[in-house]
Order: structure tokens, then sequence, then C-alpha cells
């Protein structure tokens, strides 16, 4: 039998991210003493208040069907929170729950882009979003940042990468995997390009959270009518909550859009898990005492891994602002990322992500979601293979 892939299931790209990371689970599984630098996700645990509400749930029998795009509970929580938080009035008919951030994004790209459209992406970039866009059969635009910007794109680069076919910009601040944060006038200034040339902006907020010195966050929908008019809001549980397993992620929309979504939503996955969803409600409505604490955690692992990092020669570091990640330019080692991860993970038992995934050969995503003991260990380790380069 000869299979036939679709063109558009055959155009993917395979995730490096997932290479380095189950080589370096199969060397932990041998017994070898790895240092892992690639968590996507919180390392501490889901809080204790949203498990017991998903838990009494599943006890009460919520264990059915729930309309296709989240519980009404939910959907309102989720609308107060962007009242109370961001100062947005959605309507709970605008908010869609999805099975993850990640499914969010899908749902956006698959409702509003088609073949001939242009999506502008932004590198370094979350991995999927590119891909994402070619499974809609739409064409991505990078445009390239490099640490000299902090990774941010000038409202510049943005006009010069739109065209007639331009359909939708992807915005992600903080960022994965660059812990950039934009400042309020630069999202503003971005924001204001996009509604001259009525382009939309799914604009991926689920780290809005974990932001650190002060950084302020600002959604681009919150600067005028025409911006919330133009902006899709992704949002998610994962980070902020720590449920990453949990699949649950929200989106945002003016309300064609996300009426189209709930079409496509209940075409496809149907409802998010019924009894995840009510530990979902308790998130957002329950304590989040747990949030400074985790903050402050990787407030001081980020100081440290930023200072260690700048101290190895050849390596050098902008701070980031938001997310849990920091992104070494490592152009001076005279490797490329793939190469530099490989050889980092087999000589010396660290595993970085190389930033070729995110469209950045020229450097490493090092993610500080673990414990600082292990930061200290895998640092060193990372100065010893540098070191021993020349
Ligand atoms: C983690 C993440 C998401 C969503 O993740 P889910 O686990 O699908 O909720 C979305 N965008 C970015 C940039 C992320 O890092």
């Amino acid at each position: 039998m000869k299979y036939k892939i679709s063109e558009r299931a055959a155009s993917l790209s395979p995730s490096l991210t997932l290479t380095i990371d189950s080589k370096a689970k199969a060397m932990k599984a041998a017994g070898e003493d790895v240092v892992g630098f690639g968590a996507g996700e919180p390392d501490f645990d889901t809080p204790q208040h949203i498990k017991d509400a998903c838990a009494k749930a599943l006890a009460d029998g919520f264990t059915k069907y729930t309309p296709a795009s989240g519980i009404p509970e939910l959907r309102e929580a989720i609308a107060d929170k962007f009242k109370r938080e961001n100062g947005l009035t959605y309507k709970p008919s605008q908010v869609i729950v999805s099975c993850g951030g990640k499914h969010s994004c899908y749902n956006v790209i698959i409702a509003t882009c088609q073949p001939g459209d242009e999506v502008i992406i932004p590198s370094p970039y979350w991995l999927s979003y590119p891909e994402m866009v070619k499974l809609a059969g739409a064409k991505p635009v990078i445009i390239t940042t490099t640490d000299q910007t902090e990774f941010k794109v000038t409202p510049e680069q943005l006009r010069a990468a739109i065209t007639p076919n331009t359909r939708l910009f992807v915005l992600n601040s903080p960022s994965n995997p660059t812990g950039s944060v934009y400042t309020p006038a630069e999202i503003r200034a971005l924001g204001d390009i996009c509604v001259e040339h009525d382009i939309l902006i799914m604009s991926d907020e689920i780290y809005e959270h974990l932001v650190y010195d002060g950084a302020e966050v600002k959604s681009v929908a919150s600067f005028s009518q025409a911006h919330f008019d133009h902006t899709i809001i992704v949002h998610g549980f994962a980070k902020a909550w720590s449920m990453t397993g949990w699949r649950l992620g929200f989106l945002a929309a003016p309300e064609p859009i996300a009426k189209a979504i709930d079409a496509v939503q209940s075409h496809s996955t149907s409802n998010p898990t019924s009894f995840a969803q009510k530990g979902a409600v308790a998130a957002l409505t329950g304590s989040q005492e747990h949030l400074p604490k985790w903050l402050a955690e990787f407030a001081k692992r980020r100081t440290y891994a930023f200072e260690k990092l700048n101290s190895i020669p050849g390596i050098s570091c902008v701070n980031a602002k938001g997310a849990f990640y920091l992104f070494p330019n490592i152009s001076k080692t005279g490797l490329k990322s793939g190469d530099f991860c490989a050889r980092l993970l087999e000589q010396e038992k660290v595993a970085a992500v190389p930033g070729i995934a995110f469209g950045a050969d020229d450097y490493l995503r090092i993610s500080y979601a673990t414990s600082l003991a292990n930061i200290e260990k895998g640092l060193d380790r990372l100065d010893k293979f540098v070191r021993g380069l020349k």
C-alpha cells in the first residue's frame, strides 16, 4: 500500500524540540544525570483548590457533553476576567473555551485564513504558528528580529511586510521563546498599523501574568474601539495556573469571528473536558495567592541564569521581562544552534532547545522552569562546554 499524505500535512516541519526532548528523556531513563532546560511548562503543581473543584465535579457526575464552546459559568468567568484585569468588555458569547491555548490559536487561524492569505509572524516565534498557518493553506511571512531590539518588531518592519494579501498579524507578548515584553507604547504603534491596514491581530497573551521588574502588560485590544475590533485575544490556563496537562485555553473575539470558531470547534473537538472546565472556573474565581510565590521564585532563577549566562565567554544574553525563558546568543561560539544543542547534550548531558526551532539559529532557549539547583548545575556544565570549544 502506498499511503498518500495530504499536501497540507506533508508540508509540516517535524518538531526539533521534541527530537532533543525525547533524546534527553531516553538518556534520563537510562540512568544518566541529564539537566533539562527544555521545559515549556511551570515546574509547580496546579493549586489545590483548582484540583478540588475538578475532583468534586467528577464525583458529582459532571461527566457529559457541555456546549461546544464551554460551560456558561466559565465563559462568564472569563468575560469577568477581561473586564476586571484588562478593562475589556466581552459578552460570554464572544468567549470560546478550547482544548488548550494552542487549540485556540489553531481555531483562530483556521477560521480566518485561507489559501492566498498571508500571516505576518515575528521571529523568533512560537514554533506552532507557522505550521498552523500552513495547515490553513495560507502563507507565513516571517519578520526577523534579533537581540539588538530585544526581539521586538519595529513599526517600520511591520509596514514593510504588509501586502494586499496580509490577513493576520501574530503578536505574542510576553514571548515564548524570548521572554521579551513589548511596552504599551510599542504595542499601540503596531496595533495602529494593523487598524490602518484593516489587518486582524491574533494576540497571544498566555504569559500575561508572568512578568518581572514591574513590566507593564497591556492588551492591544485595549487602546480603542478600533483596536478592540481588530483583535482576537488568545489565552489559557497552562502557564499562570500550571495546568498544561488539563488542556484548557480560551479566546475572545469580535462576534462574527467567535461565531465562526464556535462552528469550527463544534465539528472538530466539541467541548473541552467537562470536569476540567469546573477546575478552570475555580482557577479564575478562587485565590490567586500562588502567583506571587511562583513569580518570586521565577525572578530569583531568572536573575541567576541571566548573570551566569553573561559570564560565559562567547555567550551573551539580553534580560527578558516575562515568561520563564532566556534566549542567549551563541553566534560567537561558531556553532549553529542544532549542532550546539546536540553536542551539549552528548558531552555535558544538558538539554536546551536550539533556536532554529523558533526560526533563530544563533540562539538557544533556556527555560528556568526548573529548580535553582538544576539551573546552577546545568549552567556550570554549559560554561565548561563552551570553554572546551576553544
Ligand atoms: C504554552 C503556550 C500556549 C498554549 O499552550 P496550551 O498548553 O495549549 O494551553 C500558547 N502560546 C504560547 C506562546 C505558549 O507558550
